[in-house]
């Protein structure tokens, strides 16, 4: 088979490296029929076989490891870099991205275009930062840089002058809260939520909210995994967005407190929610001796085989269940062309039901 554009995905067992996997490889996806190198650090996952990606098993913070697999694909069109490496240290995340570029830039003579995701925390600050020090909401993707370190503009940095010497095109994209079904993202908020709620089952517990008050009554907003891949095809291809920042959400808002019902009845538990004057309790806390619950449950329920801390990451939502009006604007990218949306409610539902067809979840 010829193909039109050939991509590089980096972190592509991700939360939107596996969607993008998937949605590059439809017959009607702007720029293709696309060939798809997809890089990660762990052995190629069985799950992500059918996607006919050409894995790269490779630890992208090794310099080294990073040139020797990835300068030999020198016909790569288009970069998606969808990775972090699990924490937010600003130096060993730039040396990630600029492994990556170091070894594909100077081989692939016909690389085009390089999309890189980062995310609200651009606005807000890191996890581990002080947090009184943020935008007001909604963001615009004009604000200033918040003035903390924050490994995006380490990256945001790379991606300019990497890009400027060269002569390529790039694209930012900063999505929201990600609802997706990869069972390998060091976040993964459905997931995360589903194996909560499965665990309540499993203990014949009602689903309890742990979260502030607060955050059980303001609006949130999310993206769908599959929307943000869908952004990030679009502005590698389309001239409209070429050397842009887009925020990406589903366009819509929700409530933690209209999302929990339905995390209640895809499980069928007993809804109870936020119980009123109670304080935050962390998730992470409640769930850390929880392994062998979880094993048990991927046995009497013939599961994939996983563990829990790679299926839920509970501190993840400890952080999501604290925070206030953290909403970002779509309009920038109506100006520039970009009409996708998503309905949160059905993100939410139609990961579940990928999760279960693949087994990561009863
Ligand atoms: P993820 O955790 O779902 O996936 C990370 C991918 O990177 C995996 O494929 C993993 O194997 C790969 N990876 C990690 N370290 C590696 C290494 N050393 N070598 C090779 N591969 C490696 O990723 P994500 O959540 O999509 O995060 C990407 C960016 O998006 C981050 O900057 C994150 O802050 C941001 N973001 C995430 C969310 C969310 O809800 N998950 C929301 C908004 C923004």
């Amino acid at each position: 088979q010829s193909y039109k554009s050939v991509a590089l995905i980096v972190g592509v067992t991700g939360i939107v490296g596996s969607s993008l996997a998937e949605t590059l490889q439809y017959p009607d996806t702007p720029g293709g029929p696309w060939k798809v190198y997809g890089v990660a650090r762990r052995p190629h996952p069985s799950w992500l076989a059918k996607t006919h990606v050409e894995y790269i098993q490779c630890d992208v913070s090794n310099t080294e490891e990073t040139k020797s697999k990835i300068s030999p694909l020198t016909d790569i069109t288009h970069i998606f870099y969808v990775s972090w490496m699990g924490n937010e240290d600003c130096s060993m995340n730039a040396v990630m991205f600029q492994n990556i570029l170091s070894s594909v830039i100077p081989n692939a003579r016909n690389l085009q275009h390089i999309c890189l995701q980062t995310g609200t925390k651009h606005y807000i600050g890191l996890f581990e930062t002080d947090t009184s020090d943020t935008h007001d909401s909604p963001y615009t993707e004009v604000l200033p840089r918040l003035k903390q370190p924050n490994f995006y503009h380490n990256l945001e940095d790379i991606l300019y002058e990497e890009t400027g010497k060269n002569g390529l095109t790039w694209s930012v994209h900063r999505p929201a809260l990600i609802f997706g079904f990869s069972p390998c993202s060091l976040m993964n908020i459905v997931s995360t939520l589903s194996v909560y709620a499965a665990i309540c089952k499993h203990e014949n517990k009602p689903l309890v909210y742990p979260g502030t008050k607060a955050s059980w009554h303001c609006f949130v907003d999310a993206a769908d995994a599959e929307l943000v891949a869908e952004h990030q095809i679009w502005a590698a291809v389309d001239p409209n967005a070429k050397n842009q920042v887009f925020n990406c959400t589903n366009g819509d808002l929700f409530k933690w407190k209209h999302i929990w019902k339905v995390l209640a009845e895809q499980f069928r538990l007993e809804m109870v929610g936020y119980i009123e004057g109670n304080e935050q309790v962390s998730m992470a806390e409640l769930m850390k001796d929880k392994d062998s619950v979880w094993d048990e449950i991927v046995k009497t329920n013939g599961l994939m085989p996983t563990k829990l801390k790679d299926v839920a990451a509970f501190w993840f939502a400890d952080i999501a269940f604290q925070c206030e009006n953290v909403l970002s604007s779509m309009h920038k990218n109506k100006v520039h062309g970009f009409f996708g949306f998503r309905n949160t409610t059905t993100s939410f539902i139609s990961c579940i039901h990928k999760m279960r067809a693949y087994k990561f979840i009863p």
